[in-house]
């Protein structure tokens, strides 16, 4: 059985030592496991504030909203949906929108500038502090309330329901931070019956790819690096390197199928509970030739039904580069020479039940003739 794959390094073959050390701990670190130990002594609740705490804290960091700013794919798209609405803001004039994180105020102006009458900013880092000034400094201050708070604890005594939610909340692999329970949260609260959200829908979408310059530069360098064998750190590098996904570019050439959509979120109507757990069936055939490295994955956002704003937002592979990239799933247990081979199983993505805003996802594939490949990876 699966002759092709013998060439594979794979986990067999290793001391029984270092297959404890790699397999014993299912692929984490030992450190991680000494994270987790830690963690599990922790209340759940003290891990989740704990989790909350680094996260808002990572966004008082100006670098991570210079990325998001000069993102053009992303405030482009966002810019087009909010003029698109704007026309009819500006004609209401009756328009409220909430803008769920606010960051430094991007959405927040645009939708003050299209026509809202009114906009309610809430920023739970220490960024409000600099956005309340932003939208003073921008004359705004009449028409955009800041409000420093976790949006999940925003109490608007003078506002029953507002018309618009806008939000920039999506992740690597759309739902890596989880920051989307947040806006669902305020939907709930104060989205009118027929309310907008931007965005409105977003697709979740994987793709077999095969990686060679990958494979050549984090596994097959370790083979021979400045003329020394150092082949025994190949079991360690494929641990390494295969462990957690990776936000990379990946090209078009290096796709071997047609993407496979895992998650489809109306974002009027899903739940919560909708994201911590789903699976999805994955069938494909190999191409000639080719191997199976792992999965690339990437989102695409509609911002409303028109068809102008239906994948507004595209990060895939074939669309204009954004701060996102896409977010490859490497397997330490390649499939090769797949030439007209079937392959079907599903993947499987939990939310992470030690950190609160990660995720595990898990890659199930059966082959006729083949190891059956399970492949887990921590996002987080
Ligand atoms: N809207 C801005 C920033 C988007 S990044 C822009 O498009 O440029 C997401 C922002 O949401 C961050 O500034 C983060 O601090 C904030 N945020 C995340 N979770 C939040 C929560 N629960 N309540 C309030 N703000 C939150």
């Amino acid at each position: 059985m699966d002759d092709q794959d013998d060439d594979d390094p794979g986990l067999a073959g290793l001391s029984p030592e270092f297959q404890a050390m790699l397999g014993g701990l299912a692929g984490h670190t030992a450190s991680f496991g000494k994270m987790l130990e830690k963690r599990a002594n922790m209340s759940k609740e003290s891990a989740r504030k704990k989790d909350d705490d680094v996260y808002l804290e990572s966004y008082a960091d100006l670098s991570i909203h210079e990325d998001m700013l000069k993102d053009i794919p992303r405030v482009e798209a966002y810019s087009k949906a909010i003029a698109f609405y704007g026309t009819k803001w500006t004609e209401s004039a009756d328009t409220t929108v909430i803008d769920v994180g606010s960051g430094t105020g991007l959405l927040a102006i645009k939708c003050a500038q299209a026509g809202a009458k009114k906009v309610i900013a809430v920023e739970a880092s220490r960024m409000s502090h600099f956005l309340k000034q932003i939208v003073t400094d921008n004359s705004l201050s009449s028409c955009v309330e800041v409000y420093e708070s976790r949006a999940e604890e925003l109490e608007l005594p003078e506002v029953k329901a507002v018309d618009v939610i806008v939000s920039e909340w999506m992740g690597y692999f759309l739902l890596f931070e989880n920051m989307l329970p947040s806006v669902l949260a305020v939907r709930d609260k104060y989205l009118k019956p027929n309310g907008l959200m931007l965005p409105s829908r977003c697709r979740l979408m994987v793709a077999p790819v095969e990686r060679q310059n990958w494979r050549n530069a984090k596994l097959d360098f370790w083979k021979e690096v400045h003329g020394i064998d150092m082949s025994a750190l190949m079991p360690l590098a494929v641990a390494t390197a295969c462990e957690r996904p990776q936000h990379c570019s990946v090209s078009e050439a290096e796709l071997l199928g047609h993407p496979i959509p895992i998650l489809d979120l109306d974002l009027h109507k899903v739940r919560e509970e909708d994201l911590k757990r789903f699976e999805m069936p994955i069938c494909f055939e190999m191409p000639p030739g080719k191997r199976l490295d792992g999965f690339a994955s990437w989102f695409e956002c509609d911002f409303g039904e028109d068809p102008s704003l239906l994948s507004l937002l595209s990060t895939s592979p074939s669309s204009p580069p954004t701060h996102w990239r896409q977010t490859v799933f490497h397997f330490r247990q390649p499939l090769e020479g797949g030439g007209g081979v079937s392959l079907s199983g599903k993947v499987v993505v939990e939310q992470h039940e030690v950190y609160s805003r990660g995720y595990r996802i898990t890659f199930e594939l059966n082959a006729a003739g083949r190891r059956p490949r399970l492949e887990t990876f921590e996002l987080r």
